[in-house]
């Protein structure tokens, strides 16, 4: 007997709409509450319409969590290894994931970048260690799907997408 099941599932948690919290309140950005929001797509947090700000802090409210803030590169490499491009980066790791398996874009340019890496970076210079996920592109799904570690061929490299 054993309680393992065979499939491990990832729950990431989503930020919705609160249609209690107040439409009208204004973000460091100086734009209300709703417009960080598509009200055509089920109100999803897409980011503030009028200036890009993906994330809705009330003003005046202390941003002094944005110092230990990531960002999510993502970044394509060749098969040997002698290209990269960082095609680049979210603020949340979901959404660079969502990006890398749906193959936005064409990252993977017609075959030319099999692998594909996100690393979490927060700010300063030569971060490292860093959070890595790695995607090598699989021919029958036609996509990239997650390798459980970072290719062996890869490892006297690091920091691929910056710094
Ligand atoms: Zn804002
Ligand atoms: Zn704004």
């Amino acid at each position: 007997m054993t309680k393992e099941t065979p499939y491990l599932i990832e729950q990431n948690p989503i930020k919705k709409y609160n249609p209690n919290y107040g439409d009208d309140r204004i973000c460091n950005c100086d734009h209300p509450y709703y417009r960080h929001f598509d009200s055509y797509d089920n109100n999803y947090p897409c980011g503030c319409k009028y200036c890009g700000c993906c994330e809705f802090i009330e003003k005046g409210d202390k941003v002094e969590e944005k110092r230990d803030r990531a960002i999510y590169t993502i970044t394509t490499i060749s098969l040997n290894l002698q290209n990269t491009r960082c095609v680049g980066y979210c603020f949340k790791n979901h959404e660079a994931i969502e990006i890398v398996l749906q193959n936005c874009g064409d990252i993977y340019e017609a075959g030319y970048y099999p692998y594909c890496v996100i690393e979490e970076v927060k700010a300063g210079i030569y971060v490292f260690p860093r959070k890595e996920m790695w995607f090598e592109w699989n021919v029958l799904l036609k996509g990239y799907g997650e390798i459980p570690k970072k290719p062996k061929k890869f490892n006297n490299t690091c920091c691929f997408g910056i710094g």
